[in-house]
């Protein structure tokens, strides 16, 4: 089967597990995540599978990217940061549904990587950088949504601080990363106020706090 056979077929299939979203579902049906995937794994891009990448992390299971996409309800005038840019393949759908990316990713050698993409695909509202995700983005904040594709122990507090004061939503796996599984969480701000919902189950790699390893920066 050649990729635009396995890509109609994956999108059919996250349409039957729950996302329903057709703005969603368009932006993953054209951005090509063959051109996120390690090659060896190239035969398994439409699979509806989490991958290997380099430094040992992975990009995500498309159902997982679909469903934590749609959770957000973005529009096309708001403003978004992304925690883990890893392949680039997240951030590439989320640019395709809001008005600027913002995407962290704590290892640098990922993130050239994912630049390089982003350009190849002319996908020029993407703004990165080398850091600390764990601290958000206090220069470019408040953002009307933040997704995080690692799972923090506990809600960072300092990117629930940089979420707008009103209808910030931020989304995020919580749990310990050695657990079985993690819940997808969404928090809202409404007024200054804050909410928050367990949405489903996920099972991603953590995110690390602090920076140390010579690997990145
Ligand atoms: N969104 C990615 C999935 C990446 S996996 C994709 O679509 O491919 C999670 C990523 O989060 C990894 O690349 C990891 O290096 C990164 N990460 C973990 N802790 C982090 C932190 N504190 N700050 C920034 N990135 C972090």
């Amino acid at each position: 089967m050649n990729h635009a056979s396995r890509r109609i077929r994956l999108i059919m299939d996250l349409r039957n597990s729950g996302v329903t979203d057709t703005a969603v579902l368009s932006a993953m049906e054209r951005i090509p995540r063959e051109n996120f995937v390690e090659e060896s794994f190239l035969d398994q891009a439409w699979a509806n599978r989490a991958l290997p990448i380099r430094c040992g992390q992975t990009i995500s299971q498309p159902l997982v990217v679909g469903l934590m996409t749609q959770a957000l309800a973005l529009t096309d005038r708001m403003r978004v940061l992304e925690i883990g840019t890893g392949s680039g393949y997240q951030a590439a759908i989320l640019s395709r549904l809001c008005r600027r990316l913002y995407t962290i990713e704590r290892h640098r050698d990922l993130l050239a990587m994912a630049e390089t993409r982003f350009t190849a695909m002319s996908l020029h509202n993407i703004t990165t950088l080398a850091g600390d995700g764990w601290k958000g983005w206090p220069r470019q904040a408040p953002f009307e949504r933040i997704l995080v594709t690692a799972a923090a122990r506990v809600v960072p507090q300092e990117l629930v601080a940089q979420l707008s004061d009103d209808g910030g939503v931020l989304v995020l796996p919580v749990g310990d990363a050695s657990l079985e599984d993690q819940m997808v969480v969404r928090v809202t701000k409404s007024a200054g106020k804050l909410s928050s919902e367990q949405l489903f189950p996920v099972r991603f790699v953590p995110l690390v706090e602090g920076v140390s390893k010579e690997s990145v920066y």
